[in-house]
């Protein structure tokens, strides 16, 4: 029996772990910020082709290498940042493991160029694949600059996997936003495809954060400072006032790292309680500085994730900070939201000096009722167009029969015994009154009629839902004519911040294709029209689309996260007071979706109370 267990090739090893290291193109991104912060640059350019995936070049005025050093940086664990086990406490760098170069080299075309200021000449090195193509001096400017060309070329699962440009690029957007927020002390331009989208000169950290949100931030932000002998937090949280239904603005950074700790998630949060409803997110970009030996940044290669050894000190630490910081500019603790209270917040003026803060009462003042908050209400009845009635009643017949009842999805509709009969149909007279078979709305929630089998209770916001869901998700996966669109007679402007303004404007066409008709502007987007159906405010759609994006649900295609986000606000609400021949025709659609028996999100539609059940409730 020959031996079976080899060593892998150092090729293939690279590939492996490029697996975990580089999953799309803004890793690299993140990767080759990080080496230029850590080689001490005080300029860094990013520029992108493609969202990455043609092209990602990062030029740095940092320390550079000399060419020995050019040519063992491509090889794994290859490292100049760390050189024992004992460095592993004491990190100061971002990078130290020596594998983000020998990663990317492996799967992409690198061309490297780099001078360290001992030299009167740069080295330039080019690699495809993992290996060493061409070396030769060049002149330039004491400095880096890494092309990465053609990534994944070699590993077409992983091209295959990428997601569209719109959405990879706003992962690239979102790592750029991380490190250049980190450090405020260096110039950072991010471009893609010749547009600049960032540019961010050095300053402090408040002009760093407005850079990167835009101008209309700097009154929203609330400073927070305070330390122990073991964690030191400062940095900003925004007024209660500006939160938002979509993630997304939130950033914690600990030793200028950006992670993710749910748990300290969690405890900003807190501090915001009777501040903010549930379902909204105030902005912050917090950072703390701790002993790096009292941090684990070495639980995963990328290194979101960290554990604090003094976890519960971090958070005593934390939750009171920002309650203070929140306290000086706002009527912060025992407010009652649902009597007309007051939080007047006083504008930072980063001008003058900071005065004793005074409180003032603004008595028209609800958060509840401000416009991040005010989304949710304000969808009126459903309202069929002209056309629709007649249409309607052409289909009547056919559609409003028991078989369909009975013709979907038996588990949810629990209908049994129903029998195709063409006398089931229930025909309508000309004011939209069913004749034939009752329909009647119930607490303004239900939509109640009789079929053969039974009497079935219809959610009307659900059913709503799910047509609309079927309806915007055939819109984008067919490509054609797009839902109808009611033109706005005054443009509504929405500011948003770079990132999100730039995924918008990116997925112009296919919001096009759902009603949705955004523009350019200064200070975000502008909203031309709205779907024609329902009335619902231009700007809880465009949060709607902002909110499918998230990290959360990449499993499902975007499409369909977008078109449920989309369906559930404008979907007509519980409680609304819908008119006969509104309740009809929503029926006539729940029944021509394929899943009526289902709202997008999987709860239940409709529940039948079989014949059987009744009578057997007489006996
Ligand atoms: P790590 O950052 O974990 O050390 P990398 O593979 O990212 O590993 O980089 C390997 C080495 O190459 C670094 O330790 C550093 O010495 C050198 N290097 C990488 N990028 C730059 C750069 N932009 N400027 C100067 N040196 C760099
Ligand atoms: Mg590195």
């Amino acid at each position: 029996m020959p031996e079976v267990i080899r060593q892998l090739s150092e090729h293939v090893a690279n590939q492996i772990a490029a697996g975990e290291v580089i999953q799309r193109p803004a890793s690299v991104v993140k990767e080759l910020m990080e080496n230029a912060v850590d080689a001490g640059a005080t300029k860094i350019i990013v520029r992108a082709a493609d969202a990455g995936r043609t092209l990602i070049h990062v030029s740095d005025n940092g320390v550079g290498m000399i060419p020995a050093d050019a040519r063992k940086c491509f090889d794994r664990h290859a490292t100049s940042k760390i050189s024992s086990a004992e460095d592993l406490f004491s990190i100061v760098s971002k990078g130290f493991r020596g594998e983000a170069l020998a990663s990317v080299a492996s799967i992409s075309h690198v061309e490297l160029k780099t001078r360290h200021a001992s030299e009167d000449l740069g080295t330039h090195i080019q690699m495809e694949g993992g290996d060493r193509k061409d070396e030769l001096p060049c002149p330039m400017e004491v400095g880096t600059q890494i092309s990465v060309k053609h990534l994944f070329y070699n590993v077409p699962a992983r091209r295959n996997f990428l997601k569209s440009d719109a959405v990879e690029m706003r992962h690239v957007v979102d790592e750029f936003q991380r490190v250049a927020l980190a450090h405020e002390s260096i110039d950072f331009v991010l471009s893609h495809n010749g547009t600049e989208l960032f540019n961010l000169p050095a300053g402090s950290r408040r002009k760093r954060i407005v850079a990167v949100f835009g101008a209309k931030y700097d009154e929203r932000l609330v400073p927070v400072e305070e330390s122990t002998d073991v964690v030191s937090i400062s940095g900003f949280v925004g007024k209660p006032a500006f939160a938002r239904r979509t993630r997304g603005e939130q950033f914690l950074f600990v030793n200028q790292r950006f992670i993710k700790h749910g748990l300290l998630h969690r405890t900003v949060m807190q501090a915001y309680q009777g501040l903010l409803p549930s379902d909204q997110f105030p902005l912050y970009v917090l950072f703390l500085t701790i002993d790096p030996a009292k941090l684990d940044v070495n639980i995963h290669p990328t290194k979101t994730e960290v554990q604090f050894e003094e976890d519960r000190h971090i958070q005593s630490l934390v939750l009171p900070s920002i309650r203070r910081g929140l306290g000086k500019y706002a009527v912060a603790p025992s407010l009652d939201f649902d009597q007309e209270t007051s939080l007047n917040i006083e504008p930072y003026n980063s001008g003058r000096m900071v005065a004793e803060p005074a409180i003032q009462i603004n008595t028209d003042y609800n958060p509840f009722h401000s416009n991040a908050s005010s989304t949710r209400s304000g969808v009126g009845g459903l309202r069929p167009g002209r056309g629709q009635m007649d249409a309607w009643k052409s289909l009547y017949g056919e559609a409003f029969s028991t078989d369909q009842y009975s013709g979907h999805n038996a588990s949810s509709l629990r209908t049994e015994a129903a029998l195709p009969d063409a006398s089931q149909s229930f025909p309508v007279d000309a004011e939209g009154e069913v004749s034939g078979r009752p329909l009647f709305q119930y607490l303004n929630r239900f939509i109640v009629t009789s079929t053969r089998s039974g009497v079935i209770f219809i959610d009307q916001n659900r059913a709503h839902q799910r047509v609309l869901y079927e309806m915007l998700v055939t819109k984008l996966e067919e490509n054609e004519s797009p839902i109808s669109t009611q033109q706005l007679l005054f443009p509504e402007v929405i500011e948003l911040n770079e990132a999100d303004r730039h995924f918008i404007l990116e997925s112009k066409t296919w919001l096009q294709q759902m009603g949705l008709l955004v523009e350019s502007h200064d200070s975000g987007i502008q909203v031309t029209g709205t779907p024609a159906e329902g009335e619902t405010s231009p700007q809880t759609l465009i949060e709607a689309v902002l909110q499918a994006t998230g990290d959360e649900y990449e499993d499902i295609s975007r499409a369909e996260r977008v078109a449920a986000q989309m369906a559930e606000v404008m979907a007509v609400r519980s409680g609304a007071t819908m008119k006969p021949e509104a309740m009809v025709d929503l029926v006539d659609r729940l029944f021509g979706c394929s899943t009526p028996g289902l709202d997008p999100f999987g709860r239940m539609v409709i529940v039948n109370f079989g014949a059987n059940e009744i009578e057997q409730r007489f006996s």
